[in-house]
């Protein structure tokens, strides 16, 4: 290509430089800056960060560390941000033990400050109604305790454990399985490097575990070098096929899956993730973020729901979280009936009203959308799956369906038994 015309040296033309143009030999051109931020910020976060943590910028706010640090744990804490209840000022003056107040300020920020009705105050903040006991209710419901073969370890199932990481949360729910044992530092349950190396050992020695699933608390609330270091641990057992972390963090503290993480978990594949969301306010901009980030590390993302009284308990809402989660490559996997830990009544709806709930959704909508609807059985019996019955009847040798429409159909079934 030759030079263009109006600078080639037999050119009588003069031209003029462009004002606002630098000389090439004076500045090199600026590389192009990278984002500081790449976490976004929904604007109703922004406005919470500016009033409620003033001198707060977006580097703190995305730091999952400085959410971590600055999460409201006490009764002044909470008066700061919301205009609580009577009732929610005296349950929270009142409590003592496992289970303390924790909400990071990014989850806070999703909460209703003046209606102590909103959903996810409600999972969040303590009333009154959760010292109150009725039948049935018990510290351990699950008999997680009975099933410990080391520290932390629990081995109910012949070929999977559950392993209790750590005791800490980035927040606490007001409904947790684990209200015995959760923000509790110093409790009986310790959770150290000492204790993950017994369970290491046992596991080393059971040939027939081949599936770990990590929880506690939440694994995620454990530093990049530690998560990495056990997760290789685990890894190198040949007999472990795979992993699964179960977290409540990408909803809570979406800021913790930094690419930082997403680089160390996909280390360790085949890694699932149980994520637990309870509600569809909780999908934000910055948790879409959080686990599109995980699902483009090659992550199979599950949801696991807690059917909550007043919270969830609606077909609507439910359906709109089960859509938004297929919309995020999040395969909603259990919506669970809450758990009969102390105090736990106010939560707890009729088991009809999960049964209710599943016939909304099955047929109605995209069959990935339906969950497992299962009790997880007192006294250590594991999940009990539960799903509307379709068996009517039988004529002969025709077994008799119900469809999701309620219509009735017959099935060819000489050899059957089925519904007689
Ligand atoms: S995040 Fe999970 S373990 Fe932690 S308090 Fe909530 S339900 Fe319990």
């Amino acid at each position: 290509m030759g030079l263009p015309v109006a600078r080639r040296r037999d050119s009588l033309k003069i031209v003029k430089p462009v004002p606002h143009e630098a000389p090439q030999a004076v500045r090199a051109p600026e590389a192009p800056r990278k984002p500081v931020h790449l976490f976004p910020i929904a604007p109703a976060s922004r406005a919470f960060y500016r009033r409620f943590y003033p001198g707060t910028g977006p580097s703190e706010w995305n730091d999952w560390r400085w959410q971590m640090r600055s999460r409201i744990r006490s009764l002044d804490d909470l008066e700061r941000v919301f205009a609580l209840s009577p009732e929610e000022r005296e349950a929270v003056a009142r409590h003592t033990g496992p289970l303390p107040v924790g909400i990071t300020p990014y989850y806070a920020s999703l909460m209703g400050r003046a209606n102590p009705g909103e959903a996810l105050r409600r999972t969040h903040v303590m009333t009154p109604d959760e010292y109150l006991l009725t039948p049935g209710e018990a510290d351990d419901p699950l008999g997680e305790d009975h099933d410990t073969v080391v520290p932390g370890l629990v081995h109910r199932y012949p070929d999977r454990v559950l392993f209790l990481v750590t005791g800490t949360c980035s927040t606490y729910c007001r409904y947790c399985t684990r209200s015995r044992m959760v923000g509790n530092p110093g409790g009986e349950y310790e959770f150290s490097t000492r204790q993950w190396e017994k369970a290491l050992a046992y596991l080393e020695e059971h040939t027939e575990v081949r599936d770990v699933l990590l929880s506690g608390g939440d694994p995620l609330t454990l530093g990049d070098d530690k998560l990495d270091w056990l997760l290789g641990r685990l890894r190198a057992i040949r007999h472990i096929e795979f992993l699964r972390i179960g977290t409540k963090m990408p909803v809570v503290t979406p800021q913790r899956v930094t690419k930082a993480l997403t680089r160390i978990l996909k280390k360790h594949h085949p890694l699932w993730m149980s994520i637990h969301f309870t509600h569809p306010a909780e999908l934000t901009a910055e948790t879409q973020e959080a686990v599109a980030r995980l699902a483009d590390a090659g992550i199979p993302l599950g949801s696991q729901t807690v059917l909550l009284k007043g919270i969830n308990d609606d077909a609507a809402v439910m359906k709109s979280l089960m859509h938004g989660l297929l919309r995020n490559r999040v395969k909603p996997y259990y919506l669970y009936m809450c758990d009969p830990i102390r105090g736990s009544a106010h939560f707890r709806t009729p088991v009809e009203k999960g049964l209710e709930i599943i016939s909304a959704l099955r047929g109605h909508t995209t069959g990935y959308a339906t969950p497992i609807f299962c009790i997880d059985a007192p006294g250590g019996g594991g999940k009990i799956q539960l799903a509307p019955d379709p068996v009517m009847g039988r004529d002969g040798d025709f077994l008799l369906l119900r469809n999701f429409e309620g219509n009735i159909y017959r099935y060819p079934d000489p050899q059957g038994t089925l519904g007689r």
